[in-house]
């Protein structure tokens, strides 16, 4: 949702610099936040406001997703409170080339040494610091992808499996991922909001409207016990860590909500495309 609000503050002064958009947004997104487990060998490392994860092993650790580019300090610091050294971090993912995901990547590879694994869909646009087509976007570092990966493709680091499910329609290269952790089934799900994306004739992505629809379907056929994505708003990250501090080890656990998320995020889709094809600009 404030993903959707910043890109609206966006669109509403269109002669504004893209980088301008919501300070006020990006200051909320980053404020600090005490990282903690949240299942198994799976830490929750990411700001208030934007999600970033540590999957811990013996033969070193995956992160996933890099907040903003003044996330990076704060995500660094994160992993380091938990005991966990920044060069074990062996392998960096990502859920989507957008600023407030990908904007901290460059800075978490030079200070860890990992390697950044992304989609081909979202590469050129990790590689250009910027999301092409996009000019309501604001910028990031860019930063080198060091394997490009594939649907279905298995990432592995010593006992740490994730696999990718490609998620396209929020980007083109838009990536969830899913392990079994500690016996669950956790979806580390990408954005697949509209938000503000050109759905009809538009010649950076005329795929997006397909791509959407056969995300959903894809999401539909999946099922996981731990539903986790990138806006700690849109998974009730909040409320969750408190059950959990109050002695709820299994806080994160809801095997309904995959299925509720995709629904909503289906119904405001076919909203803003039936509005768009009416020829109302992207909302
Ligand atoms: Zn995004």
């Amino acid at each position: 949702m404030r993903h959707l609000i910043a890109i609206l503050l966006a669109l509403s002064t269109p002669f504004a610099p893209a980088f301008a958009q919501s300070a006020e947004t990006r200051i909320g997104w980053n404020r600090p936040s005490q990282p903690f487990r949240i299942w198994g060998n799976l830490y929750y490392v990411g700001t208030a406001g934007l999600s970033s994860y540590l999957l811990t092993g013996p033969a070193g650790h995956v992160l996933i997703d890099g907040g903003l580019p003044e996330s990076a300090p704060l995500i660094a610091a994160n992993i380091r409170r938990l005991g966990f050294r920044l060069r074990d971090v062996r392998i960096i993912l990502i859920n989507h080339a957008h600023f407030d995901h990908s904007g901290g990547l460059a800075e978490l590879k030079r200070l860890t040494g990992a390697k950044l694994y992304a989609s081909a869909g979202d590469r050129p646009d990790l590689e250009a610091g910027r999301t092409i087509g996009r000019g309501d976007l604001a910028d990031f570092p860019a930063v080198r992808v060091d394997r490009v990966i594939r649907d279905g493709e298995k990432v592995t680091l010593g006992p740490i499996a994730l696999t990718a499910m490609l998620t396209p329609g929020h980007t083109k290269g838009a990536t969830s991922w899913l392990a079994t952790i500690g016996g669950k089934r956790v979806i580390f799900a990408s954005s697949i909001s509209v938000a503000g994306q050109r759905l009809v004739g538009n010649p950076d992505y005329p795929r997006a409207a397909a791509d959407f629809e056969t995300t959903f379907a894809k999401l539909r056929a999946t099922r996981a016990d731990i539903f986790l994505n990138y806006h700690a708003d849109g998974f009730g990250l909040e409320a969750k860590r408190a059950a959990l501090k109050a002695g709820k080890p299994g806080a994160f656990v809801d095997p309904g909500e995959l299925r509720w998320v995709v629904d909503a995020a289906q119904k405001s889709f076919a909203k803003e495309l039936a509005s768009q094809r009416a020829g109302n600009p992207p909302g």
